[in-house]
This record gives structure tokens, C-alpha cells and sequence, in this order.
């Protein structure tokens, strides 16, 4: 991908079929869907692609194990096919991972074993592996660093597990390759109307450079996440809220807290939520909370009775109790939850499509899992709204770019799948990219290089955030990592000095926000 050549297209092209607002999980999936049925696609997103929920969540591709106990069994299914659909796509993306559920009371292994059984037989035909009761021995073998007082055993159960981050950019090749215009840093700043009143196109503005661009297009979609009402209200300024505002936080530590290849799951913590302990990229990954917030912001940040939560309920659950100090990154993301006030169209409970009488189409809500699902969903009714030609949609078997199976052999790459190739070879071509950048993480130079050259990486942050995860991993060691990924960019990017510099000065304050004090 390359952002000059989106940037002629959003130029040159007289009107899209759809055009897109916002570069989460749920605009990218519409770009795929409709850019792989054949319609010209625009997709603007006012940051990076991933800034937003979509680089924060669990990183579970999941049925979801929670509403299953709250009754919601076709959400549960449509979502288990979703997760076995994905895992077949994307192989080098999404990977099975078991979870062990921990008894410490004689109810539990019978009362969690039925309804792990039920999630199986759910699953179907798109099943990820028989779930079972262990023994007090076996679930200690799974998880050593459980803690064994009152243990009685546990039932293992599994879903899926991915980089939330990685699969949006590979999303956005697999758009770009079907012909979609994808430009980040650039927000949507109003929309243009035609002679009856209704939306006719968007306009929107390269920060980067200050143009100004008018984009026609038959149907605009707003995918805008927890500014979805926002969007909403630049095309009619008093429309009502559809949505409600909850965050979630994870803590990141170092793998030691769980020496296992299985995740932790506690199903009712002291206060009734879920909390997963979960072994991601060689560390571990705790969360997360539920707390409402008032209004959306773009880098929310972590409660402390949040922080105390997550420390205090994994320290109960594991031998060595977490502190402060063992925090490596402390991430947030915002959950755009559609409000259950009668007076929206919900299509389904889990996510929702909207029509304002100015005919914007929003789509919002649902999981990452699902984000293929609300895609054709989306696009169903854009063919409508838009009298454009009907094309079936043909995701359910669409390969995901980097699409490779068995890409485990490719060690620290795998989540590049076939790109590995590619950036072993930049690595092969040039030592001082072979090297990593800091001794705790395996990023190398060449990953940079790549990032910037290949899939639109235009910050530090792009880079070490979300192209590569070492912001949400180790946020001291990101810092470090800091003015070489700078000077990569810079020497990628045709900058100088001065902007290496003041990148390196940027990103080093927003990391400092991923630390616990
Ligand atoms: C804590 C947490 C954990 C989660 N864990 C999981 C999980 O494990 N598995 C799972 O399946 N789901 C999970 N989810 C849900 C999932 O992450 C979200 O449903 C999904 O990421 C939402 O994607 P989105 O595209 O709708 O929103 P976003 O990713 O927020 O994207 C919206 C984008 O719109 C852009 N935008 C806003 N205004 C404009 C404008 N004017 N112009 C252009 N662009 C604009 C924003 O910059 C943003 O990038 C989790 C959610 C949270 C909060």
C-alpha cells in the first residue's frame, strides 16, 4: 500500500460506489466486502489504521463464553462460526489457544463443564477441540503458576486467539489489492448533499498535508467506532445518541506470571465479570474491566481503581501476586455499545445498522470476531440503499492477504505470514536491519522498514504500536526503541533530522501514558 497512489485515487475516481468513514475493524471489514464483490471503495480514517478499540481489545477471536450464561445462543453461534470462518482465512493469524477454568468449589467443574459442552456442540462443524474436566494435577500441569490452596480441578475449554493490529492491515491489503482507496490521517470532515437533501459524498482532509478533498460516492458509511454519534451529527446536528461509552483495560506483564501455552479464564470474578489471563507474544495479557465513560476519546486512559482491580483478582488466582512494578504496558480501549432504548432499528442484538433520514448508513457495535459478518451485513444494505448491482458476497472463503498455513515455522514473523519472505530478505540485504532494536523484544529494523514502505506506517507510533506491537508490550522498551524506528522512518519517508527527532519526542509522551506508575 502505498499512500500517495491512495491519495490519486481519491483524486481521480468521478464517484465511489461506497465510501467509508473510519479504519477500525468494522470500516476495514465493509472495505474488503465490498472491494471483493467488485464496487469502487473509498475508506477514510482520520489517525492510523487500528488507532482506535480495534488495536486494544483481548485479542480473542471468540464465541464468547459470557453470553452463552446470559441466554444469547445465536449470538454465541453466528460467533463461533464467525471464529472458525476466520481461523480458516487468516491461518497465519488466528491460532487455537486452550483456556482452563479453575474449580475451587465442588459446583464448579460440573456447572462450568455442562456449559463449556454446550459451547462445543455450538461451535458445530467450526469447532476448535473437545472441552473437558481435568484433574486438581492436571490443571496445575496446564497452568503451574496457578495458585493450588483449595484448588479441585478445572475444565479446559477453547476459542481463538490473534493480533488484533496485524489483521487490520492485512484487511487493508486485501482491500487495497481488490482496488479500495485506504487513506490514513485523513478525517472526514463533512458530507456533501444532492438537490433532495441527502448524502452525496464526504469531504475530508490529508492532515498530513492540508489538501482538501471532495469524495463522491453513491453510499457513505460511517464506521466510526465510539464516535459514531459524532459522525452522525456532522450530516444531522440533532441526532440522538445510539450509543453508550464502556472501557476496558489489560495489563501487560512478563511471561514468568504464566509459564503455560493455556490462558487463565475466571468466569465470575468478585465483582461478576470475566477476567482472562492470557499468553500473548511471550508476555501476559490481563484484562479487563467494564467502567462507563462520559464522552469518547481517542487515547483514553486507566482508572486506578481499574489498574487495582485487574492486579488485585490476578494475584488471587496466580502464585506470584502482580505489582506496580511488574506492569509492562497498561493499555484502554472503548467499547461502542448500542443503547437498548426502544428507539433504534436493531437489526441484531449484536450489532447495529442504522439508516439517518439523510441517508448515512452507520454500522456499529459487535466484536472484532465479527467484524466479516456485520461487513456483508453492511454491504447488503448499502446495495439497497444505493441501487447499486447486486454482487454476492464472497468473504466466507476469501483468503486474508498473508494468508499462509503452518506459518509457525516462521517464528517471531508468523504474524506477517507470507510477507515474512519479504522482510527476511530486506534483514538478509542489510545487517543493521537484521539486528533488534531492543534486547526484550524480537523487533528488528527490517519490520520498520517495511511498515513504512509497505502498509502506510506513517509515525513512530504506527510502528511500534500498532505495525509492530512493542508499545503494547513494553512501553519503557518502546521508548528506547524510539529514535532508531525514527531515523528508519525518516531515511523511508524522504524526512530529516528534525522530524526524527520530534517524532521520537511524540512518542515517547503517549508511551509514558502505558505506564503504571
Ligand atoms: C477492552 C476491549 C476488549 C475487547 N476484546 C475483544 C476480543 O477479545 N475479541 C473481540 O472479538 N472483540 C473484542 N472487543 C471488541 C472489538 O475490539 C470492537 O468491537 C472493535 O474493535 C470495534 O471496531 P470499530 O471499527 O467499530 O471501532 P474502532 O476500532 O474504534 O474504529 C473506528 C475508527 O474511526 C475513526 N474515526 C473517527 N472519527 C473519524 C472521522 N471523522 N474521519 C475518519 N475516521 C474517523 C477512528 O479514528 C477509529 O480508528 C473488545 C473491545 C474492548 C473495548
Amino acid at each position: 500500500m502505498k499512500r500517495e497512489e491512495m491519495l490519486q485515487k481519491l483524486r481521480s475516481t468521478k464517484c465511489f460506489d461506497i465510501a467509508i468513514i473510519g479504519g477500525g475493524a468494522t470500516g476495514m471489514g465493509v472495505a474488503v466486502d465490498a472491494a471483493a464483490r467488485g464496487f469502487s471503495v473509498a475508506l477514510v480514517e482520520a489517525y492510523d489504521f487500528g488507532k482506535g478499540t480495534s488495536s486494544r481489545s483481548t485479542k480473542l477471536v471468540h464465541g464468547g463464553v459470557r453470553y452463552l450464561e446470559q441466554g444469547n445462543v445465536p449470538l454465541v453461534m453466528s460467533a463461533l462460526k464467525e471464529r472458525g470462518l476466520l481461523r480458516r482465512n487468516a491461518p497465519h493469524l488466528v491460532h487455537d489457544l486452550a483456556f482452563v477454568v479453575p474449580n475451587y468449589s465442588w459446583w464448579e467443574a460440573p456447572f462450568y463443564g455442562i456449559g463449556l459442552k454446550l459451547y462445543d456442540l455450538l461451535a458445530g462443524k467450526y469447532g476448535f477441540g473437545a472441552s473437558k474436566l481435568l484433574s486438581r494435577e492436571e490443571t496445575l500441569e496446564r497452568l503451574p503458576n496457578l495458585e493450588s490452596e483449595g484448588l479441585t480441578g478445572g475444565v479446559v475449554y477453547y476459542d481463538g486467539q490473534f493480533d488484533d493490529a496485524r489483521l487490520l492491515i492485512h484487511l487493508a491489503m486485501t482491500a487495497a489489492e481488490h482496488g479500495a482507496a485506504l487513506v490514513n490521517y485523513c478525517p472526514a470532515t463533512g458530507f456533501t448533499r444532492d438537490f433532495e437533501g441527502f448524502v452525496s459524498g464526504l469531504t475530508a482532509r490529508d492532515a498530513e498535508t492540508g489538501e482538501e478533498f471532495t469524495i463522491p460516492a453513491r453510499i457513505v458509511v460511517n464506521a466510526t467506532g465510539v464516535f459514531t454519534d459524532t459522525v452522525r451529527r456532522m450530516a444531522e446536528p440533532d441526532a440522538e445518541d445510539l450509543l453508550v461509552t464502556s472501557q476496558g483495560i489489560h495489563l501487560v506483564f512478563d511471561r514468568s506470571f504464566l509459564k503455560a501455552e493455556s490462558a487463565l479464564m475466571v468466569p465470575r470474578t468478585s465483582d461478576g465479570r470475566v477476567l482472562f489471563v492470557i499468553p500473548w507474544h511471550g508476555h501476559a495479557v490481563a484484562g479487563t474491566t467494564d467502567t462507563p465513560v462520559e464522552s469518547p476519546s481517542l487515547e483514553p486512559h486507566a482508572l486506578e481503581e481499574e489498574i487495582e482491580f485487574i492486579l488485585e483478582t490476578a494475584g488471587r488466582y496466580l502464585t506470584r501476586q502482580p505489582t506496580r512494578a511488574d506492569v509492562l504496558s497498561v493499555y484502554v480501549g472503548l467499547r461502542p455499545l448500542v443503547k437498548s432504548d426502544g428507539k433504534t432499528s436493531a437489526l441484531s442484538r449484536d450489532h447495529l445498522i442504522h439508516v439517518d433520514p439523510t441517508g448515512l448508513l452507520t454500522i456499529t457495535g459487535g466484536k472484532w470476531t465479527t467484524y466479516r459478518h456485520m461487513a456483508e451485513d453492511c454491504v447488503d444494505h448499502a446495495i439497497t440503499l444505493g441501487r447499486l448491482d447486486e454482487h454476492p458476497c464472497p468473504t466466507k472463503a476469501l483468503h486474508i492477504h498473508g494468508y499462509m498455513e503452518n506459518a509457525e515455522s516462521l517464528g517471531d514473523l508468523q504474524v506477517y505470514g507470507a510477507d515474512a519472505a519479504a522482510i527476511q530478505a530486506l534483514a538478509a540485504s542489510d545487517a543493521t536491519l537484521a539486528s533488534q532494536l531492543h534486547p526484550s523484544l524480537p523487533v528488528i529494523g527490517a519490520e520498520i522498514v517495511w511498515a513504512a514502505r509497505e502498509e502506510m506506517a506513517r509515525t513512530v507510533e504506527d510502528s511500534l504500536a500498532r505495525r509492530t506491537r512493542a508499545l503494547f508490550l513494553n512501553s519503557k522498551a518502546a521508548i528506547v526503541m524510539a529514535p532508531r524506528a525514527a531515523e528508519l522512518l525518516a531515511r523511508e519517508l524522504g524526512r530529516n533530522e528534525a522530524w526524527a527527532q520530534e517524532q521520537a519526542v511524540v512518542f515517547c509522551k503517549l508511551a509514558a501514558q502505558y505506564q503504571v506508575q
